[in-house]
């Protein structure tokens, strides 16, 4: 095989492991969610972690669902997870369920009972919990430890076959009570559980724990590094123990540090909570840093996958500044999103000496930085729509947009001043007399003569109304989960919606799934859910620069 520079220490690993031929030289990954929830950017760094590793490797990853707890997992969520690793762009994927190997955990859990190292034990949670001792204390033997084996065969194929209540037996694994990891302590391998599992029904009356159906599923699949957050560190002399006693294959666990991303929750149960709260509206609110909730926001797959690889693996937690994962996103789209114009708050322009009736089209980049993306006619007219905040009717120091008396760009159009303003009876400024210089047609004026100013514009005639939305950062604290209440930590401006917004024409053209700037507005794309064309939604997925630098600079 070809040798390539590692770029982390799991690539280290691996590269020394091809070297010596290990697994003759083969790489073998897998990605083990389990289907109780959508799969957010944490999962989407092991995603890239495991799928990427087999990509560089030549190797395979298999996509595996951890579906061995019935009581909160779903049909509907393993469909999700199918989709959002191909959306994030890994299509190539052996797909497994752990159910698959249901068959296989109980053989092995009867060997280890004929080996002497499994035994039912009929504690109840609490006494298990009891006996199990503390860090700083040893635990103590269950009276049911020395059962016979026949004993225990029999009362396990009990528990299969349904006799007895949940809770009523567990199957523990009999290692030592003195352990001082305490995941040593005769961990549980089975439980009676009698929910009904999304793909057998009701023929399982036990399922097996993760520790125990981990790393045989591992084995079975013949996994060759099995890679996963640090939390199992703890649990790796665990999975030796399954895999020694039971003389399987023997992937190897390699521990890295899970993703912490600040004004961020990444975490399932917690995800759930808000939606259940009702703080955000479900898995997919743009808010939200789900996949559906990135993909609805406008964030292209490829950014999440720069965003991945730039943060590194490392075997130490730290947090990820929220900024990076955002000037990913902003890097991606700057040089994908078509430009468009839009107006958020529309205030009307009359150009008071460009003739009534005229419609002329300028020529507008579509995106500048890519000249193969050609251009698109935007039409000019006497009356049009400014943004109400570049105007002033008292300009502040360095305000240099539009005031009476002063010259600006019209992006893409002509130089134009403003002369007079129009008030409502509520004394707001309803309306605009400019006049414009038919001699800086494109934005550029024979005599060199600079304006300050450039601004977004629409013509009234051909502006389509919008519903815009307005996105930000859920939360307004770096540790949202600091907060007793999680609603004190909510960003109350995370969501503005603009009734009544204008769009240009063209955006309207846009596919689902493609990328728009308005100019000066930020980056936005068609809502995948709400959109439609009687009411087109327009969803912000950043703002052009970093607004919460200067925040939290503060
Ligand atoms: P959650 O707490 O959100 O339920 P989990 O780890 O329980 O997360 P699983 O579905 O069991 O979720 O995870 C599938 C894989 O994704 C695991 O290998 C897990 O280590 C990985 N993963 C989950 N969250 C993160 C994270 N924040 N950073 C890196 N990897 C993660
Ligand atoms: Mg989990």
């Amino acid at each position: 095989m070809e040798s390539h520079t590692p770029s982390n220490f799991i690539e280290q690993i691996i590269e020394q492991d091809i070297k010596i031929g290990k697994n003759k030289g083969r790489v073998h990954t897998r990605f083990p969610p389990e289907p109780n929830g959508h799969l957010h950017i944490g999962h989407a760094k092991s995603i890239c972690l495991n799928f990427g590793i087999a990509q560089k490797y030549n190797g395979y990853c298999n996509l595996r669902f951890d579906d061995t707890n019935p009581e909160k997992e779903s049909a509907e969520y393993v469909e999700a997870i199918k989709d959002y690793v191909r959306w994030l762009g890994f299509e190539r994927h052996m797909c497994c369920y752990a159910s698959d190997y249901f068959g296989q955990f109980y053989y092995y859990a009867i060997q280890l009972i004929e080996k002497k190292l499994a035994y039912v034990c009929s504690l109840s949670a609490e006494e298990i919990r009891h006996y199990r001792g503390t860090l700083t204390e040893a635990g103590t033997d269950s009276p049911y430890r020395e059962r016979s084996i026949s004993e225990n065969l029999t009362l396990f194929e009990k528990m299969r076959k349904g006799v007895y209540e949940k809770g009523t037996h567990v199957l523990r694994a009999k290692i030592d009570m003195k352990s001082p990891n305490l995941n040593m302590r005769d961990p549980i391998i089975y439980r009676i559980q009698n929910a009904e599992h999304s793909r057998f029904k009701k023929r399982w009356h036990i399922y097996p724990t993760y520790d125990f159906s981990h790393c045989i599923s591992d084995a079975i699949e013949r996994i060759t590094h099995s890679l996963c957050t640090l939390e199992f560190e703890d649990h790796r002399p665990l999975y030796d123990w399954f895999l020694d006693k039971l003389g399987t294959a023997h992937p190897q666990q390699i521990e890295f540090a899970r993703l912490q991303l600040n004004y961020t929750i990444s975490s399932k149960r917690k995800i759930k909570l808000l939606i259940d709260k009702g703080l955000v509206d479900d898995w997919d609110d743009p808010r939200l840093m789900t996949l559906s909730g990135m993909r609805r926001r406008g964030v292209p797959p490829k950014a999440i996958r720069d965003f991945c690889s730039c943060i590194g693996l490392t075997k130490k937690d730290s947090w990820i500044d929220f900024a990076l994962f955002e000037n990913c996103v902003r890097d991606t789209l700057n040089k994908v999103a078509l430009r468009r114009m839009a107006v958020v708050k529309p205030l009307k322009v009359i150009i008071l000496n460009y003739p009534e009736g005229k419609v002329e089209y300028l020529d507008a980049a579509n995106n500048p930085n890519d000249e193969k993306a050609g251009t698109r006619p935007l039409a000019f007219s006497r009356e049009l729509y400014i943004d109400y905040d570049d105007f002033s009717e008292d300009p502040p120091k360095k305000f240099f947009r539009l005031a009476r008396g002063r010259e600006v760009r019209l992006k893409y159009a002509y130089y134009i001043t403003c002369v007079d303003l129009v008030k409502d009876k509520n004394g707001k400024i309803s309306e605009l007399h400019c006049r414009y210089d038919p001699q800086t047609r494109g934005g550029g004026s024979a005599d060199q003569r600079k304006v300050k100013g450039t601004i977004h514009w629409l013509s009234a005639a051909h502006a389509k109304s919008a519903e815009i939305r307005l996105y930000d950062r859920l939360f307004n604290t770096e540790n949202p989960l600091a907060h007793q209440n999680i609603e004190d930590a909510i960003n109350l401006n995370s969501l503005i919606t603009i009734k009544d917004g204008l769009v240009e024409a063209d955006a309207l053209q846009t596919p689902h799934d493609s990328y728009i700037q308005f100019e000066r507005l930020g980056y936005f794309c068609a809502d995948n859910k709400d959109y439609s064309t009687e009411r087109p939604v327009f969803n912000r997925t950043i703002t052009l620069r970093d607004t919460w630098a200067k925040i939290s600079s503060k």
